[in-house]
């Protein structure tokens, strides 16, 4: 392999951090540069809305690498450097410093962020949103006994970080636009599973409400519905959504769409340029179309596929979709990608909350999800690719095995 070579990760997340750990693994003996726009080392998200949220403990186990393992690899990671621009045409990238840095073969893992709300109010103190380590610090603080907690979305981060703050004691509103909570996502069927639990650990679920400014004086004191009515809060987190961060790629003139648009492999419609991660909008070959996933296991996976592309060598085929929660005592696992009005047909009881949800299409499994029920995420995968129709009876049939439908 040449050894005079360098490859350029743009991005320290958990992508990034897994794509240079994949490419020195597949030999990659050349120049290996690892830019992390934060002052961290590379680490993963889950934590920051679940358990290190509630406790503040352990976050070494977030960490993708300890510091000596960049070293160790002879990984050039530059910590709080964030590149400005690329330079396709020299093949380099210009930090915010002006350092230029030449690349044989680029990789963007610029992740997302946190969409903002754009109405009155939306800067006052007290009003948090959750993508870093100092963000779930900032809202651990205000997850107080007591303490008035509105969320603004009722997503995977409006409803982890309120079974976290009811946890820690807050009385918590979650202000959603839709009929229900996750309801883009789960269809109605499996999302109202969600909507009673938090209502049984006396979350106060809105739901179809507007949200029309955030009101207060310096701090935040309340949030003011369509309505008129105004929900007295101490704290505000508005969970609304992530957009990729596409603006390097935009701006150096890649092709853009919902992401930065990729073959199957990662590539970018620039030869030496790949993206993985929440910013790469993906060619998925068993779904038969582009897919961009905000996802942890995305970001921990993906990378197996786009080093050795990036490599010119021939890598696995990638996962389906796949993404978990945890929220109070409940434990999910979800596995493919549903339309939320695909067929739901459910194997155990919806309201004992162990059972397992499956997204039907012509009777072909397109999607499953195991509430408190484990290690069957393979034979969920193995319906899913077999295409074949399954009866539903048999399907909802607790007592006929997995691997048997298949
Ligand atoms: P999300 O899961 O996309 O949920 C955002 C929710 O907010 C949606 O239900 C959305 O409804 C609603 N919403 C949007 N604008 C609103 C408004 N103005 N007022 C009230 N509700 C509004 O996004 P997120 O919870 O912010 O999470 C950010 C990213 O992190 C996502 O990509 C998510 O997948 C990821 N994440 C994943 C996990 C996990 O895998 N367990 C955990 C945390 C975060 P509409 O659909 O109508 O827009």
């Amino acid at each position: 392999m040449a050894a005079d070579r360098t490859f350029v990760v743009v991005g320290g997340g958990l992508a990034g951090a897994k794509a240079v750990e994949q490419l020195r693994e597949l030999g990659f003996d050349g120049q290996l540069v690892l830019f992390a726009g934060e002052e961290h080392l590379p680490y993963e998200r889950p934590p920051l809305s679940k358990d290190y949220l509630k406790t503040g403990e352990k976050l070494e186990d977030a960490f993708v690498h300890d510091q000596q393992w960049y070293a160790d690899h002879d990984v050039d990671l530059r910590t709080g450097t964030r590149v400005a621009a690329i330079d396709r045409a020299a093949k380099a990238v210009v930090t915010e410093a002006g350092d230029r840095v030449e690349y044989d073969r680029l990789l963007l893992a610029t992740g997302s962020s946190p969409r903002t709300l754009s109405l009155p109010g939306s800067t006052l103190t007290g009003v948090l949103s959750l993508r870093t380590i100092e963000d779930s610090d900032a809202i651990r603080g205000a997850l107080r006994p007591g303490r008035r907690v509105v969320l603004i979305g009722g997503g995977w981060i409006g409803l982890e970080v309120a079974a976290a703050a009811r946890e820690r004691g807050a009385q918590v509103t979650v202000l959603e636009s839709l009929e229900l909570p996750l309801v883009r996502v789960l269809g109605p069927t499996v999302a109202q599973v969600f909507a009673d639990l938090h209502r049984e650990h006396d979350v106060d679920v809105r739901t179809e409400v507007t949200v029309e400014a955030i009101e207060g004086d310096g701090s935040v004191t309340g949030v003011r519905l369509a309505s008129g009515e105004v929900v007295p809060a101490d704290t505000v987190i508005v969970g609304i959504g992530a957009a990729p961060n596409v603006e390097l790629a935009q701006d150096a003139g890649l092709d853009v769409d919902n992401g930065i648009t990729c073959d199957a492999v990662g590539r970018t419609s620039d030869w030496d340029i790949f993206a993985v991660g929440d910013v790469a909008n993906v060619e998925h070959p068993f779904l038969g179309h582009r897919v961009r996933v905000e996802h942890w296991a995305n970001a921990l996976n993906q990378p197996q596929i786009v080093a050795p592309a990036m490599l010119d060598e021939d890598g696995p085929e990638p996962e389906l979709p796949y993404f978990y929660t945890d929220q109070y005592d409940l434990g999910m696992e979800y596995t493919g990608l549903a339309d939320p009005s695909d067929e739901v047909v459910v194997r155990g009881e919806l309201a004992s909350r162990e059972f397992i949800a499956f997204w039907t299409r012509d009777g072909r499994v397109i999607a499953g999800m195991n509430v408190n029920i484990w290690d069957v995420t393979e034979p969920i995968k193995a319906l899913i690719r077999t295409r074949a129709a399954i009866d539903p009876a048999r399907l909802a049939n607790p007592s006929v095995p997995l691997e048997d439908l298949a």
